[in-house]
């Protein structure tokens, strides 16, 4: 699939769930409410718009949430999935999870022929993740990260740079993966569903944590391009790579190949733009629908997104929760 831009969309990512077990500060409120059970897409109807976008070319599924590890028919999708890299153009699957479940599903993750997971770790201090996930387990998490890495589970921390929270952890989040033999990515906050004042709280750029790092290892940029936001340097002696994930700072959506599927059935075609296509309406009916309201929602994919964190304090940001849309 091509969009306006002559892009070619091929990436596809899956919020399977607006749930989740944890209530980070910068992704979801403390009294959080969830969408009606009614209107989030059943494990079938997942597995259904997934392999209609198969079919139209998709080679990457990622699942997200929310927590995609704690939707019950998860085992399912997986497992549909995991045929479909046997048996049609998928090429790969994989997984963002904040790594609660992982102690209990890893193994299930690796039979279905995922090879690579993110799991999103902001800090390794107890306390501080608890508060920062408010009520995470920090034990529970490195248990699960201990048990997919023995399986070899390839692993990549993502690691949201928090003003006045976990800055202060950044040298030691990178010696730790180095050890374990994980990649990193740090996250500037994005401005999604939260009022601009608790934004302009949680932002820290990211060059100054690269700069930062710069001083404590050889880091060497490479243009390794997965065609998302992110920017990779090597670490110099170990074969690790640092991700920095700049979505404000850094304009990324030239090779943009992505599209998004949220858990109640909306094509987002752009992060960043609140334009959608309503899938719901054609599950159920004759493929073709469903396939022509794919191509069209493609065709709606902007040449750049529009996020900014506004400085006047007007509170213009998109409405759409991470958990929803999937991060
Ligand atoms: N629950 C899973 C997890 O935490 O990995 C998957 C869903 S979560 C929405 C996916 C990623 O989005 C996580 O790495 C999380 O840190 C990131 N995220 C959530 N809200 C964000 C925000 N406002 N700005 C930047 N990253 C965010
Ligand atoms: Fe849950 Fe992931 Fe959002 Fe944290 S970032 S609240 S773990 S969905």
């Amino acid at each position: 699939m091509k969009d306006t831009f002559n892009r070619e969309i091929n990436y596809l990512r899956v919020s399977v769930t607006d749930r989740c077990d944890l209530r980070c500060v910068y992704c979801m409120k403390e009294n959080m409410k969830f969408l009606p059970k009614s209107e989030i897409l059943t494990s079938e109807e997942i597995n259904n718009i997934c392999s209609a976008f198969i079919k139209l070319g998709i080679k990457k599924i990622r699942i997200t949430g929310g927590e995609p590890l704690i939707k019950k028919g998860m085992p399912m999708i997986l497992e549909y999935l995991g045929k479909k890299l046997k048996n049609s153009n998928l090429e790969e699957l994989t997984l963002t999870t904040n790594g609660t479940q992982l102690y209990k599903y890893a193994e299930m993750i690796k039979k279905n022929g995922i090879k690579r997971i993110n799991v999103s770790l902001d800090s390794l201090n107890p306390a501080k993740y608890l508060k920062i996930t408010r009520g995470g387990n920090l034990e529970q998490v490195l248990e699960g990260l201990n048990i997919a890495k023995k399986i070899g589970l390839k692993i990549k921390i993502n690691t949201v740079a928090l003003k006045n929270t976990n800055i202060n952890e950044m040298e030691e989040l990178v010696k730790w993966c180095i050890n374990k033999e994980f990649d990193i990515t740090f996250i500037e906050v994005m401005p999604m569903d939260m009022e601009n004042s608790i934004r302009l709280k949680q932002y820290y750029p990211l060059t100054k944590i690269k700069s930062f790092l710069e001083k404590k290892f050889t880091l060497i940029n490479t243009n390794i391009n997965t065609g998302g936001p992110s920017k990779y340097s090597k670490i110099k002696y170990c074969n690790r790579k640092i991700g920095f994930i700049t979505p404000l700072s850094n304009n990324f959506c030239e090779s943009c190949n992505r599209v998004r599927l949220t858990c109640t059935g909306k094509i987002y075609s752009c992060l960043g733009h609140n334009k959608f296509i309503d899938l719901k309406k054609a599950l159920g009916k004759n493929k073709k629908e469903l396939k022509n309201l794919i191509l069209k929602s493609v065709l709606l994919k902007p040449k750049s997104h529009e996020f900014e964190i506004n400085k006047e304090n007007k509170d213009e940001n998109l409405e759409r929760t991470m958990n929803v849309t999937g991060g």
